[in-house]
C-alpha cells in the first residue's frame, strides 16, 4: 500500500475519499456526490458558456462573410437563412445568460448553443454543396471541439451534441446527393476528430472529478481535529462569528459549553497515553451527540478540552444539554484510578448564553463559559456551572 492510500485509508469513512479510493472510471459519482460536482462546476460553466458563446457569434458572422464570397448561386440565401435562425438561437442563450440563470438551465443553453452551431453547420454545407462540391465543411469538427473543450459541458452531453452534429451532416449530404467516396472521406475526418476530443475531454474531466474531491477533502480536513473528526479551534472560531452576526439579526441566543476532563494528566498516568486517547473518543463521541441540529457545532479546542456551540438555545436548554453530557459520561464508568474526585473518568462543564447584540464583544460568551468552567473545577469537578 502506497503512504498515500495508507493516509487516505486513515481518514476513512469518507465520501471523498471512499470515492477516490473507489474510481469514477465511467465519470459519475455515487449519490449526493454527483449533485455537489455539478453544483460546484456551476461558476464555471457559465463563464465557458460566455466565452463560447461571444467566439461562436463571432465566428458565425465571419462565416456567413465566407459563404457569400464562395457561393456565388442563390444557394447562398438560403445558406444566411440558417445562419440567422442560429444567431437568433445564439442571441437569445445570451440574452438567457445576461440575465441570470440556475445550473440546469445553463447545461441546456449550453447543448442548445453547440446543437445549433453543429446542426446549422451541417445544413449550410449541404446546401452549399449543391452549387459546390467543394465548399469547406470542416467547420463542423470546429463546433465539436467547442463541444469539448470551451461550452463546459460534460463528456456525455459534449459526446451527445458533437455526435448530433456530425449526423446532421450525413443526413443534409445524403439529402443533396453529395458523392458518397467524399462523404464518407468527410464523416470519417470528423468522427476520427470527434474521437480525439473525446478522449481529451475525458482526461480533463476525469482530472476535474479528482481536483475536486481532494480539494473537499483538504477542507474537510483542515476544519477537523485529527483524533477525534470533530471541528477543530478554526473551524470553532469561523462558526462563533457567523453565528454571532446571524444571531444578532435573528434576535436568537447563542449558547456556548466549554467542558474540560477531569485529571486527564493523572488518567494518561495511569493508563498511558494511547488508553487516554480513546478515552478521549468516547467523550468525542458525547459531545458530538449534543450539537445535532445544522448550526450547532461540536469542537475539540485542544488537548482535553471540548465545546459546543448551540444557536438559538437559551440558557435552561444549554444547562440541560451541559447536565446530559456530564452524566452520560459519568455513566459510561470508564475507571479512573488516578482521580482523586471520583472513581471514574468523569469532566466539568462550564456554560454561558447570551443574546448577541451591538457593541458586545463576541469574545465576551467564551470568556463567560470559560469562568463557568473555573468555578465547575474549584467547586469540586464533575459538575456544570454557569
Ligand atoms: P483538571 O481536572 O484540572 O482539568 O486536570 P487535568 O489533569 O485534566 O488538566 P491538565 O491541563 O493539567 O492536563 C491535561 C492533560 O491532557 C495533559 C496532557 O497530557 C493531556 N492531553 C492533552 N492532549 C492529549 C491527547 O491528545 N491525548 C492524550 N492521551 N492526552 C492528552
Ligand atoms: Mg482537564
Ligand atoms: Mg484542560
Amino acid at each position: 500500500m502506497s503512504p498515500h492510500q495508507a493516509w487516505l485509508d486513515e481518514v476513512r469513512p469518507n465520501p471523498y475519499v471512499d470515492q477516490l479510493l473507489g474510481g469514477f472510471t465511467w465519470l459519475r459519482f455515487h449519490g449526493a456526490l454527483e449533485r455537489e460536482y455539478r453544483e460546484a462546476q456551476f461558476a464555471q460553466t457559465e463563464g465557458l458558456l460566455r466565452i463560447t458563446l461571444v467566439v461562436g457569434t463571432i465566428l458565425w458572422l465571419l462565416f456567413a462573410v465566407l459563404d457569400h464570397l464562395l457561393i456565388s448561386s442563390y444557394e447562398r440565401w438560403w445558406m444566411t437563412g440558417v445562419r440567422l435562425i442560429v444567431l437568433a438561437v445564439l442571441l437569445r442563450c445570451g440574452w438567457l445568460l445576461w440575465k441570470g440563470q440556475s445550473r440546469q438551465q445553463l447545461e441546456w443553453m449550453s447543448l442548445a448553443t453547440i446543437a445549433a452551431l453543429g446542426i446549422g453547420a451541417a445544413v449550410v454545407v449541404a446546401i452549399a454543396h449543391r452549387s459546390d462540391h467543394n465548399f469547406p465543411y470542416e467547420g463542423l469538427l470546429l463546433i465539436s471541439m467547442a463541444g469539448y473543450f470551451l461550452a463546459g459541458l460534460r463528456l456525455r452531453q459534449a459526446l451527445v451534441v458533437s455526435l448530433l452534429g456530425v449526423l446532421s451532416y450525413g443526413l443534409g449530404e445524403y439529402w443533396v446527393n453529395y458523392p458518397l467516396p467524399r462523404l464518407i472521406n468527410n464523416l470519417l475526418f470528423l468522427l476520427s476528430g470527434s474521437v480525439v476530443g473525446a478522449v481529451g475531454c475525458y482526461l480533463l474531466e476525469y482530472k476535474s472529478r479528482e481536483n475536486f474531491l481532494n480539494t473537499r477533502l483538504m477542507e474537510l480536513l483542515a476544519d477537523r481535529d485529527g483524533l477525534t473528526s470533530l471541528h477543530n479551534r478554526r473551524s470553532f472560531n469561523r462558526q462563533m462569528v457567523a453565528l454571532w452576526g446571524q444571531g444578532q439579526r435573528d434576535g436568537v441566543p447563542l449558547s456556548l459549553l466549554i467542558a474540560d476532563v477531569d485529571h486527564f494528566k493523572a488518567y494518561n498516568d495511569a493508563y498511558g497515553h494511547h488508553a487516554g486517547d480513546h478515552a478521549l473518543q468516547a467523550v468525542a463521541r458525547l459531545v458530538e451527540e449534543r450539537a445535532r441540529r445544522p448550526l450547532d457545532m461540536a469542537v475539540r479546542l485542544g488537548g482535553e478540552e471540548f465545546a459546543v456551540l448551540l444557536y438559538g438555545s437559551d440558557q435552561a436548554v444549554a444547562l440541560q444539554l451541559a447536565e446530559g453530557l456530564r452524566e452520560e459520561l459519568e455513566r459510561l464508568g470508564i475507571e479512573h484510578r488516578g482521580s482523586t474526585s471520583s472513581t471514574v473518568l468523569t469532566l466539568s462543564v462550564g456554560v454561558a448564553t447570551l443574546q448577541p447584540a451591538e457593541g458586545l464583544p463576541l469574545t465576551q460568551l467564551y470568556e463567560q463559559a470559560d469562568r463557568a468552567l473555573y468555578l465547575a473545577k474549584a467547586n469540586g469537578r464533575n459538575q456544570i456551572a454557569y
